[in-house]
């Protein structure tokens, strides 16, 4: 199959931690690397936000990243790319020119916008070009957390749903969100849930584990920004200290850069405000950026990994830690309610409670072989389910499913519909381009 992803904003190729570049960065790089190892052609198309980024980088064979100009060739907040979302609609349908994909994936709704408006621009020839929508994180639910602080354009609130509800399919992450699309007119008919996965030849329990002291080491790991809870896991500290747990060490990975570039940071600022305000300064690191090749040997150093969003539409973080056999300590939120199965692999607490937070960590400080238990257990649960290899087998399933019922739409062309005797007759890999004009 011909796959064209679209990611406006998240890079297969961008370092991961800043503001903007985490989860759906390697969401998109591990199922296109995936779809491409079981033989699909894939491109993927985000905006140019630098000059010095060559226009195409191929990846391996069958994977390939566009840079598309679209806005200045620099950095700009993803909440700010919303005007030049036609721009990078020109650049698919350019690149594209006569030889549209078979699928669009669409990555974060503005990327649906643009992916729609590509789309629509060969549907009038009579070629549709389906497209699948994984949204990542909702509007809907970031203002209900983040109420004003939320930087999301206003034109959000009703171009959202309207993706949601004009594209084939939309592939929600976790049964959490399924829910949040349906009170959004999703029809739940359309909506299908593959997860996000692990690299497991990266995260896995056997390899080093970086140095540290005696004390306990507790993770947090995610962008840094207020909504990942890195508070919350701070004010857990001086209950745990009031339990009789003194011996202990928060560190705190994420930032857009390595920990001096965290100065001029106003969320580390003020995470280092509080640590010093509650007296636990002296337990909190912050480590900033970790390249993703680390990112294992400083997992495996800690006790637990403590993962407490606000709210979560998937977290692959839990994911990675119990890959690499290390229990979490999850707020039941979001993708996190499906992947940490509580006294399980990991301990489910309440949001935004850090009492609960300091109860939980106590109680696996306490207990090595509890410890052990659920890490075994999370280990378990992630080889068999969240391998990218079976996310990615998921997804093909779903963009078969969206050609098939597409195909069966009476209004197509002849020269179209003959695609579907080439899928039902097992040539779908190569066969099922275009038949450029042929009128069969
Ligand atoms: N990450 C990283 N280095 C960092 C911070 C984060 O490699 O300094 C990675 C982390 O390992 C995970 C991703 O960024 O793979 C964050 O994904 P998650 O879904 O947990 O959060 P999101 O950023 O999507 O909100």
């Amino acid at each position: 199959m011909k796959i064209s992803m679209v990611s406006e904003h998240a890079s297969p190729l961008a370092a991961l931690g800043g503001v903007d570049a985490g989860g759906q960065n390697v969401h998109v790089a591990a199922l296109s690397v995936a779809l491409a190892g079981r033989g699909h052609d894939v491109t993927v198309y985000t905006r140019r936000d630098s000059s010095d980024l060559p226009e195409r980088v191929r990846v391996q064979p069958g994977l390939e990243v566009v840079h598309v100009s679209a806005g200045p060739a620099e950095h700009i907040p993803k909440d700010e790319l919303l005007p030049y979302m036609s721009v990078l609609a020109d650049g698919l349908a350019a690149d594209w020119g006569d030889h549209p994909p078979d699928v669009v994936h669409a990555h974060f709704w503005m990327s649906g916008v643009a992916a729609l408006d590509a789309a629509r621009r060969f549907d009038g020839g009579g070629y549709p070009v389906p497209v699948v929508q994984t949204f990542h994180a909702l509007g809907t639910v970031k203002r209900r957390h983040q109420g004003p602080q939320d930087t999301s354009p206003a034109e959000r609130a009703w171009l959202e749903p309207s993706v949601g509800r004009a594209v084939d399919r939309v592939i929600a992450t976790c049964s959490d969100e399924l829910f949040e699309l349906k009170t959004m007119g999703v029809s739940g008919s359309k909506v299908s849930i593959a997860p996000c996965g692990v690299d497991l030849d990266l995260f896995c329990a056997t390899g080093p584990a970086e140095a540290r002291g005696r004390r306990h080491r507790i993770i947090s790991v995610g962008r840094l920004v207020p909504r990942k809870g890195v508070d919350l896991v701070i004010r857990a500290l001086p209950l745990l200290r009031a339990a009789g747990i003194d011996d202990i060490e928060l560190i705190v990975v994420g930032g857009a850069g390595d920990s001096h570039a965290l100065d001029a940071d106003p969320e580390a600022r003020r995470l280092l405000a509080l640590s010093r305000e509650l007296g636990v300064e002296d337990r909190v690191t912050l480590r900033g950026q970790v390249p993703r090749d680390s990112m294992p040997a400083v997992l495996r150093s800690a006790d637990a990994i403590i993962c407490a969003p606000w709210y979560e539409p998937f977290g692959i973080v839990p994911l990675e830690a119990m890959a690499c056999g290390i229990p979490v300590v999850a707020a039941a939120v979001g993708g996190l309610i499906d992947t940490v199965v509580d006294r399980s692999t990991g301990l489910q607490v309440p949001p935004m409670n850090p009492s609960a937070i300091a109860d939980a960590v106590g109680e696996l400080l306490r207990d090595a072989t509890l410890r052990a238990r659920l890490g075994r257990a999370g280990q378990a649960r992630v080889r068999s389910r969240y391998s990218w290899e079976r996310v990615a087998a998921e997804t093909e399933k779903f963009y078969q499913n969206t050609l098939s019922s597409l195909l069966s739409r009476a209004d197509l062309p002849r020269g179209y519909r003959h695609r579907e005797g080439l899928y039902r007759g097992g040539l779908y890999g190569e066969g099922l381009h275009r038949m450029e004009g042929t009128a069969l």
